[in-house]
């Protein structure tokens, strides 16, 4: 079997620009045959994001702020109108006060713990159950998550928290819609340089601790993103729900770090 989305149709959120990880998703689930619809979130970004859906052959763009539900009952309004049903959505969306992305998790404040935890955690459960409604006949959801979920990565902070939420979810979604045909699953990918990773302080520093100490010897790509999320996307994995799949060069697997970082 090949990884072909020839007559699949789905939802693309979070293209900010061609370094996001939707980007990298987009294009290869393009290339595999997909018709895709966009969102974007503010004008500032729709500029941005219209010639990347034009590249891909899609004219299907809506606006979407997560924190404004009438906003996301619009797209699944507009979705449910222009192909009635849909086959997948990946959801790629995350947001924190970047002034509480460094110093201590401790030192979070209520506002932007729930602030983050709305959007970037509780946004993929709203979209889910509506998107749900559109998967008549089973389908496919995909969210992005980090390791620092699992393990403490300095500065991620409230987001850690937001993911592992969000992770749990993934299993809980999983289970609800299993049922109907829908699988759910994550992809935890590796550090990567995009503008929602430069929020985060000292990112330099963990793209260099990452590319010295996974076994793999690099960082990832959105390419590499893309790829695996394609897979998780299509039937290849129609055996597969509620996973969290690692995209990381291995370095989630990693305990010590390798002898030559330390000596350096
Ligand atoms: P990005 O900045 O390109 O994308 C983040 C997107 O979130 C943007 O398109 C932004 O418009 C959207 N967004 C933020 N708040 C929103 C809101 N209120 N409503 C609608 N959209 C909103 O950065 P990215 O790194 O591609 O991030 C995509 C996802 O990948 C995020 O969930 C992020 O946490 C996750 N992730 C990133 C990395 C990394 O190192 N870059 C690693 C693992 C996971």
């Amino acid at each position: 079997m090949i990884a072909s989305m020839q007559g699949k149709r789905g939802l693309i959120m979070g293209v900010a620009n061609s370094h996001s990880i939707a980007w990298g998703i987009a294009q290869a689930l393009s290339r595999a045959g997909a018709e895709l619809a966009f969102t974007y979130q503010g004008e500032a970004l729709g500029k941005r994001v219209k010639p990347l859906a034009a590249e891909l052959g899609s004219d299907f763009l809506l606006p979407c702020d997560v924190e404004d539900i009438a906003s996301v009952d619009a797209v699944i309004g507009a979705l449910k109108e222009k192909w009635g049903k849909i086959d997948f959505i990946v959801h790629a969306i995350g947001f924190s006060d970047k002034n509480e992305l460094k110093g201590l998790y401790a030192d979070t404040s209520r506002d932007n713990f729930t602030r983050t935890m709305v959007i970037s955690c509780f946004s993929f459960t709203e979209i889910a159950k509506r998107a749900a409604d559109l998967m008549s006949e089973g389908g496919a959801m995909l969210t992005l998550t980090y390791g620092g979920s699992v393990r403490v990565m300095p500065n991620y902070n409230v987001m850690g928290v937001a993911k592992a939420a969000l992770e749990a979810s993934v299993r809980y979604l999983a289970g609800d819609y299993g049922p109907r045909g829908i699988r759910v699953n994550a992809i935890s990918a590796g550090p990567i340089r995009t503008l929602a990773g430069a929020g985060i302080s000292d990112a330099r520093a963990m793209l260099s601790w990452q590319q010295k100490n996974a076994p793999l010897r690099r960082t990832v790509t959105i390419e590499d993103v893309g790829n695996s999320a394609l897979y998780l996307l299509s039937d290849l994995s129609r055996g597969v729900t509620g996973e969290i799949h690692y995209v990381d060069a291995g370095y989630n697997i990693t305990s010590m770090p390798v002898l030559e970082t330390l000596r350096n």
